[in-house]
């Protein structure tokens, strides 16, 4: 799927005329929801926990040198091996080298967003390894040829008749819409690729420092069989992962289930400090980190928007957008989608290519107040636009407008002209009918304008 920020358009357009992607979404996102909300009524002190995650990754952030060369000796001394990613490109062929250095043929994924940033897949494809996610959402987007819709729910666009039909079509399996058997033919499938997979990659929800651990977090058990099946794991994350130690750990633990999946507690807490055994001839033998940086050290030396690192990817912004209810993850054309999305696709493509992004918010706060985490997404959007505004980088539409009114603010006489024109314009128009705005207007009513003009109207109003 070849989306970018830019391209979205059309991909918008037609994701608000496609009712059964809205009806999709919809329904994904009202289930979370309510789920979420039930689980967090139960816990009392649930903005407690959301202001003392806030506090810990602030404090993270601001020593995450620190908190990285810790989380290093921890790991070496725990018989990982760690590697330092300046970007992307460094980031694949360090994968890549470790997969030719064990003459790798086939390699599982699973649980993580942070290798759909580098294009792992596909480049792992394109160099004769054979790539397979194995968390179900994303093994059915992987068949489909799409990327994540969600953070934490990857096929949440497609219902069980869209999925039906895929595996009928790329699996050759009879068609069926039971959510069991679908998981069946699923689970069939990739059980074989386990047995048979040289390396296991996963992401990281969170590494450990004081441990030099990491910890992955899910329910299907598929991360558990990536880690601990192949010979070799390799685990890729960004700096801004770590948490100092268990008792930190345990704060967003709190957090993480009831926010993306609305349960109390995720069903599988992996914590992985190394290859548990070396010396049997089953199981991980070798361990691997990956830390990325691909931007975020420039991200976390902006004191203005360093809070944007702090997100553990739950999803609960997503949910709650309705910008997001309407048209979905694609839409943001990138791998980050929703309102964190719209805060970080700016930043981590530059403000040029991901101009459009942080727009795409109605600002109405709801992220923030579904935010684990307590990051001010609202506030962040109104900076990155500010930015995007001064560096020349807004719509040319918009541009016009600001320009048509400075023009009319400075000349009186034609300002008059301009807020008097609409009212009696008006009249010429059958009774009733609003003045004719394109584009915005379509499914909204336009208020019927004063013909007396704003000017008298404002007059009258303020002698009252
Ligand atoms: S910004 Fe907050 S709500 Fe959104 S995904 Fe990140 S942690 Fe979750």
């Amino acid at each position: 799927m070849n989306l970018t920020p830019k391209s979205t358009k059309h991909y918008i357009h037609n994701a608000l005329h496609d009712e059964r992607l809205r009806n999709a979404v919809n329904k994904a996102t009202q289930t979370s929801l309510s789920k979420s909300k039930s689980i967090k009524d139960q816990i009392p002190y649930w903005q407690n926990l959301r202001y003392r995650a806030h506090s810990i990754k602030k404090q993270v952030m601001e020593n995450l040198d620190q908190y990285l060369e810790q989380f290093e000796k921890n790991c070496l001394a725990n018989g990982i091996h760690v590697h330092w990613a300046v970007d992307a490109e460094q980031a694949r062929n360090i994968i890549l080298q470790i997969a030719r250095d064990k003459q790798a043929k086939t390699i599982v994924k699973s649980k993580s967003l942070t290798t759909e940033e580098l294009h792992l897949n596909d480049f792992l494809i394109e160099n004769g390894l054979e790539t397979l996610e194995t968390d179900l959402g994303e093994y059915i987007v992987q068949l489909k040829g799409e990327i994540p819709s969600h953070l934490t729910a990857p096929a949440l666009h497609l219902n069980r008749q869209d999925i039906g039909k895929l595996f009928h079509e790329k699996l050759g399996a009879p068609y069926t819409e039971e959510p069991t058997a679908l998981l069946t033919i699923a689970r069939e499938k990739l059980r074989a690729k386990f047995l048979a997979a040289d390396i296991g990659i996963s992401g990281v929800n969170f590494a450990v420092a004081q441990a030099g651990a990491v910890c992955v977090i899910e329910n299907e058990a598929n991360a558990r069989l990536t880690v601990g099946l192949p010979k070799t794991h390799i685990a890729v994350m960004g700096i801004e992962k770590i948490v100092p130690g268990y008792k930190e750990l345990a704060t967003f633990l709190k957090l993480l289930a009831p926010s993306a999946t609305g349960q109390k507690a995720s069903v599988y807490v992996n914590i992985i400090g190394g290859a548990p055994y070396p010396k049997m001839h089953e199981g991980p033998q070798e361990m691997h980190v990956v830390i990325l940086d691909n931007g975020r050290s420039r991200i976390l030396a902006d004191p203005q928007l360093r809070e944007t690192l702090f997100c553990i990817r739950c999803g609960a912004c997503l949910n709650i957008c309705p910008v997001y209810q309407q048209v979905g993850g694609h839409a943001y054309g990138w791998v980050y989608m929703g309102p964190i999305g719209a805060a970080l696709i700016p930043q981590y493509l530059g403000e040029k290519e991901g101009r459009y992004s942080p727009f795409a918010s109605s600002l109405c706060c709801a992220c923030f107040e579904n935010c684990p985490v307590r990051i001010n997404i609202p506030h962040h959007m109104l900076k990155l636009r500010n930015r995007i505004v001064d560096k020349g980088y807004s719509m040319k539409i918009e541009k016009f407008g600001i320009a048509a009114w400075a023009f009319l603010a400075k000349h009186p006489c034609l300002y008059r002209f301009a807020t008097w024109f609409p009212g009696k314009f008006q009249l010429l128009l059958p009774k009733g009918m609003a003045f004719p705005a394109p584009g915005y207007f379509r499914q909204r009513a336009l208020g019927l304008f004063d013909p007396k003009g704003f000017r008298k109207r404002f007059m009258q109003l303020q002698k009252k």
